[in-house]
């Protein structure tokens, strides 16, 4: 098996958790062994990917898109078919959010280190977390852990998968962005499922973040921009 050098790939959806953990790699791995990649599925929101681009350009790594056209032909989900409303209903079946992208974060990082084979990457970072969160199953550790195996196997190259938020609540997400100097890049960010920014304030990912920056007695530069 080949040993691929110590350079690390940060799926960035620009959002506050993957920003986050964008800046968690340059202290882990330095800046200049640090890249980040977005992709482009079809999300309603297509701010998403310019708050990406900024967030990258503001700490200083590359960053590459690349397109997944095939959720939004899947359908079903809020975050791709317009068809689809956001709300804070889950499916009465699955119990999952409306917002939940079946196989959205299994095919990213299969993507990421397809990628990353290519470019002698083997740390693979995202800001998937179990805690606080809305229950995807694809955001847990047991997913990632085996995620982590299949890639290995399935390229026959050693990648680590690095989960900085696991277990981490929405709290001490914030506490480790300002530790790492992130804050100020939280302006740039995009977390709302309504797809405003500033944002609405009212669904349940700008209900979370502002939960998370409340309790951390930290003031969320999103709410200051313009
Ligand atoms: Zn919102």
């Amino acid at each position: 098996m080949i040993q691929p050098r110590d350079n690390a790939l940060v799926v960035l959806s620009g959002g506050q958790d993957s920003t986050t953990s964008l800046y968690w790699a340059i202290e882990r791995f330095g800046r200049a062994s640090v890249s980040s990649i977005t992709f482009d599925y079809g999300q309603k929101h297509r701010i998403e990917l310019e708050c990406a681009r900024n967030v990258a350009a503001a700490a200083g790594v590359a960053n590459v898109c690349l397109p997944i056209d095939t959720f939004a032909a899947l359908g079903g989900d809020a975050l791709t078919d317009a068809a689809v409303a956001v709300s804070d209903e889950a499916d009465e079946e699955t119990e999952l959010p409306v917002t939940f992208v079946p196989g959205r974060n299994l095919i990213f990082i299969t993507f990421a280190a397809a990628f990353a084979y290519r470019r002698d990457a083997r740390h693979l970072v995202t800001g998937v977390a179990q805690t606080d969160y809305s229950g995807y199953p694809d955001c847990r550790e047991a997913t990632m852990a085996a995620l982590q195996e299949a890639i290995t196997l399935g390229m026959d190259r050693e990648f680590m998968i690095h989960t900085p938020l696991m277990h981490r609540t929405k709290k001490e997400t914030v506490e480790l962005a300002v530790q790492l100097g992130a804050l100020e890049a939280m302006a740039l960010t995009h977390t709302c499922y309504n797809g405003c920014r500033p944002p609405c304030g009212e669904c349940q990912a700008c209900r979370l973040r502002a939960g998370g920056f409340a309790e951390a007695g930290v003031r969320d530069p999103l709410l200051d921009i313009r």
